[in-house]
Parts: structure tokens; sequence; C-alpha cells
């Protein structure tokens, strides 16, 4: 390759490549490889996969989150030219190289400091990741600023809105809905909601991800948190952001604007579309997706959400009252109650109340205010959340503990 091709190729870095965004993007990255370098790809457990596509796709370094992995990555990439590397240092040092484009999805608040360090650099940043807004929104949008970094939504809701307001000035959205579907259990009587298994919570209708943001979206908390997203990312205030159950998944997001115009994005539920939006912007490139065809589909329906059943939504709407450190918190909470969901120690309806009783407790310790929070000031949030989640969920005396589920 000549010296003037290697200079029209896009730098890129894939954080959380092994996963299923990641994957995705690598399915994007794998169609033109002439026309990107890729600098790196990062993983957690499975080196196997991590390895195989660093020599596939000639990334210049391979890292594991898990240093106990790199003796693994190492064994499996030998010989292919490709650096190793481990730990949380390493994942700092490879959001350090220079890349034109960097997608965040690695899963959890891990995906947040690589994520902030690539900002530094003035990149663009395709963030996946949402506990980074939802965790350290106003940190991450301050740090873009100061960088003139640019963060592209990749969440599908958020790259519809973000569609959608192009060319527009956000001072005439009189409100933002973004859609959901209603998740696995959508049509379960309530009285039946208790006894939902990790299963048949993690089966969607629609689309095809990980068994954690598919229990989170029967749950409705994965919609909790994109709604904090689009308060963070928009800056648009709490009472301006709706959602709205729409079983098909079609239309991502709608904006109102003060003409009473709604733009409606609509789209295969394929997170490629939102994936490759980000990775061509600010162009549109033809991307593999399947088109709609409205004859067929012939309907789209509407419901407003159930609070009783998704009580999810109204600590989303606490969280964006409250602000300072109460989405570090609300997101470490989750994140325990879900693991103890998915361990079959709490009932999928017992999620939300634990969740507010952690909200409840760090409120009385004055422990969610803050005025400009740090990066330091989140992740100890974030600690202290998963150790009141924890001693919380202790106390729990359900008829489902009592003996239903072991
Ligand atoms: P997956 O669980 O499929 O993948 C997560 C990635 O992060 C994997 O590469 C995993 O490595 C890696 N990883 C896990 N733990 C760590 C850690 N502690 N440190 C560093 N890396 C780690 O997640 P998804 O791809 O589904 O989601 C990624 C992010 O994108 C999440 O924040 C999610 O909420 C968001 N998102 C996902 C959507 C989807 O359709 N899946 C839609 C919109 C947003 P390994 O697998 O090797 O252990």
């Amino acid at each position: 390759m000549t010296g003037a091709m290697q200079a029209d190729r896009r730098r890129v870095s894939i954080f959380g490549a092994t996963g299923s965004i990641g994957q995705s993007t690598l399915d994007l990255i794998a169609r033109a490889p002439s026309a990107y370098e890729v600098v790196a790809l990062t993983g957690g457990a499975n080196v196997d996969r991590l390895a195989a596509d660093a020599i596939r796709l000639k990334a210049g370094i391979a890292v594991t989150a898990y240093p106990e992995r790199l003796h693994d990555l190492r064994a499996r990439l030998a010989g292919s030219g490709v650096e190793a590397a481990a730990g949380e240092a390493a994942l700092l040092e490879a959001a350090d190289r220079p890349a034109d484009w960097i997608m965040s999805a690695i899963v959890g608040a891990a995906g947040l400091p690589p994520g902030l360090r690539a900002l530094r650099h003035g990149t663009v940043l395709a963030l996946a990741n949402k506990e980074s807004l939802v965790c350290a929104g106003p940190i991450l949008m301050a740090e873009a600023a100061r960088h003139g970094a640019t963060i592209l939504p990749v969440d599908s809701e958020h790259s519809a809105v973000f569609q959608a307001l192009r060319g527009e000035d956000i001072a005439t959205v009189e409100k933002v809905v973004i859609t959901a579907s209603g998740g696995g259990l959508r049509d379960w009587s309530l009285a039946r909601l208790p006894h939902a298994t990790p299963a048949e919570a993690g089966a969607h209708p629609n689309w095809d991800m990980g068994q954690r943001i598919t229990i989170d979206s029967a749950s409705m908390f994965n919609k909790a948190m994109e709604l904090i997203e689009t308060h963070e990312f928009f800056g648009l205030p709490p009472e301006r952001i709706e959602t709205i159950v729409h079983p098909q998944s079609l239309i991502h997001a709608l904006v109102q604007f003060c003409d009473g115009a709604m733009m409606a994005h609509l789209g295969a539920p394929d997170m490629r579309h939102a994936i490759g939006h980000a990775l061509h912007w600010p162009t549109r490139q033809d991307l593999p997706v399947a088109r709609l065809d409205l004859a067929e589909i012939a309907r789209l329906d509407f419901a407003a959400p159930d609070p009783a059943r998704y009580p999810a939504l109204a600590l989303a709407e606490r969280v964006m009252a409250t602000g300072g450190l109460a989405g570090a918190a609300f997101n470490a909470a989750k994140e325990v109650a879900l693991d103890l969901f998915i361990g079959g120690r709490l009932p999928f309806t017992e999620m939300a109340p634990l969740v507010e009783r952690v909200l409840d407790r760090m409120a009385a310790e004055g422990c969610l205010e803050a005025q400009g929070p740090t990066l330091d000031m989140v992740l100890q949030a974030d600690r202290l959340a998963r150790d009141r989640a924890a001693d919380l969920a202790g106390t729990y005396e359900t008829p489902r503990r009592a003996g239903q589920m072991p």
C-alpha cells in the first residue's frame, strides 16, 4: 500500500470490540477494509474473539480489560505483529493512540474512563456506552467541548433524535419522544410479573441484544437510562422528554417542534443503522440493513407506558431532577439489582424498589449532592451505591426469596 493510500484511511479504534455493538461495528468496517486503519481493539474475557478480529483486521494493538487474560491473548497473537496489552491503564493508553473515530462500546461504568480519555484528543467518539452519559453526562460533555471533540450518539433512539434535529434549532423543540418496545413481558398481567424468570425477561420481541440490556428493556430500566441520556446529551429539561410504548420498534424517536411539526425517525431494528450513521457522519452511505416496506407493515401502534408496570421511568425523573451524583448511584444500584435478578435472588418486580431504596439512603446521607462532580466522585458514588444495594438487598424478604426461586 502506498503512503498516499495509507493517508486516506480513517484510523479507528473499537472499545468493547468483542460485544454485540463492537461486533456490529467490525462487521461494517470489515466490509471496506481498505478504508480503515484499525488502531486498537479492546475486549474483556473473550480473548479468542479479540485476537481473531485483531489479526483479521490487522489492528495495531489488542487490549483485554483483564490482566489474567493477557497470557492467553499473547499466545493467540504470537507471530501476528499485533501488540497485546491488558488492564485499565492499557485501555487508557489505547485511548491515547491517535484515531479519527472511536467506538465506545464497553458495557457498564468501565466504559467511562477510556471514553473520557479519548475526548482529550479531540476525536470523534461514537458513544454506545449508556453508562457514560447517565453517570457523568456533564463531565463528558464539558470534556468534549474543552477539546473540540465530537460525541455522536449510537443508541438508536438518540441517533434518531440527532438525525431529526439536523439543521434545526434546539430552542424550537417542544418535546422529544423516545419509543420503547415494552420488552418481553409487555403483555403479562401485573400479578404474573413477580414470577418472571431471567430467561422470560431476557427474550426481546424485536431486537437481538445481550441478556442484560434485554432484561433492562423488559423492566424499562433501559428506557430510564435513555431518558437520562437524552437529558444530558441534548440538554433538554426532563419535562420535554417523554417515552411511548411502540411495540413494532420501527420508529425510534420523534421530535416535536414549536410549529406543531413532528419528525419521526424510522428504520429496521438493526443497530448497524445507528452505528453506520455515526461511522459515516456527516455523510450518509449505503448500509447493509433491511429496508422498511410500509405497505407490508400497514400499522404502527402506540400506548402510554403504565407507571405501575414500569416504575423505573419515575426513577429516571427523580434522577434528572436530583442531578449531581444521582445518575451514578442509579446506574450502579440498577446493575446490582439486575445481577441479583439474573442470579435468582431478587424478583423482577423488586429491582425498581431496591434502586429506589438506594437512592433514598444515599439522599438521606447527603451522598447524591455534588456541584460539578469529578470522575473520582462519580466512581466513588458508583462504589457506594453498589455497597448500599448489596446491604439493602440482604434485607429483602419476599415471597419469591422465601422459596419460589432457588
Ligand atoms: P456486550 O455485553 O455485548 O459487550 C460488552 C463489551 O465490553 C465486550 O467487548 C466485553 O468484553 C467488554 N467488557 C465487559 N466488561 C468489561 C470491563 N470491565 N472492562 C472493559 N471491557 C469490558 O454489550 P453490548 O455491545 O450490548 O453493549 C455495549 C454498550 O452499548 C452498553 O453500554 C449498552 O448499554 C450499549 N448499547 C447496546 C445496544 C445493543 O443493541 N446491544 C444498544 C444501545 C446501546 P468480553 O465480551 O470480551 O468480556
